[in-house]
């Protein structure tokens, strides 16, 4: 009991303090929180919608201004990073501590984000609003064991699961950017929003296990 409660606390480690310090103007350490056993780890609950109207102060990436044909192309290229991360040099398998996900951990998070959000994107081009299934993330992580998946198999699912959503966005057009769909929370996103907000998750991910901010801006007209 003790170990799934451990696991469940250091699932999501550092975003409910990071959107603190984002709103304070501190630019964090993803391990800064950690250091403390008196620091309080929660899952993340937050609403993270707003990263499809202004820039992300941590991981650097302004959705706004990239247009939603951008996005695909996006996906492709994050997720090949994410795939040189898992298959390079280190050991993706290393927390850097023990309530901060690995590489692999987030790697498998990043595979599932894209999964799960194809089905949501096939629902919004097929269904007149559509209200998404709930999707706990935190307990997938724990019930899918992903500190124990293999780093190359994940590789291998990520760059699927992108390649498949990545040609869902490409077959959009015209009035189907602003179909439309919504959270369990309530949150509400059209096709073109949904894309901004998949490509800052898969993006930020990546600043949270490099402490690299995502680098340039969109090519005009992209
Ligand atoms: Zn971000």
């Amino acid at each position: 009991m003790m170990r799934v409660l451990t696991e469940i606390l250091a699932a999501r480690p550092h975003r409910g303090t990071s959107w603190i310090a984002a709103l304070s103007g501190i630019t964090e350490s993803p391990t800064l929180v950690v250091e403390s056993s008196a620091v309080t780890i929660v899952p993340d609950t937050k609403d993270w919608t707003w990263v499809v109207k202004r820039p992300c102060p941590e991981c650097g990436l302004d959705t706004q201004s990239y247009s939603r044909n951008a996005v695909a192309g996006m996906i492709r290229d994050t997720a090949a990073a994410w795939q040189d991360l898992l298959t390079g040099p280190g050991d993706p398998r290393l927390r850097p501590s023990p309530a901060v996900w690995s590489a692999l951990e987030y790697g498998c998070h990043v595979r599932d984000v894209l999964q799960l959000f194809d089905d949501r994107l096939r629902l919004m081009l097929t269904v007149d609003e559509p209200r998404y299934p709930n999707w706990d993330q935190d307990a997938a992580a724990v019930a899918d064991r992903y500190g124990e998946q293999d780093p190359a198999a994940v590789a291998g699912s990520l760059g699927e699961a992108a390649d498949a959503i990545a040609e869902r966005f490409e077959g959009v057009s015209g009035n189907q950017w602003q179909r439309a769909g919504s959270r369990s929370d309530g949150a509400s996103f059209t096709v073109e929003s949904f894309a901004h907000y998949l490509i800052h998750d898969a993006v930020h991910h990546l600043y949270d296990v490099t402490g690299t901010q995502h680098a340039g801006s969109a090519a005009p007209g992209a």
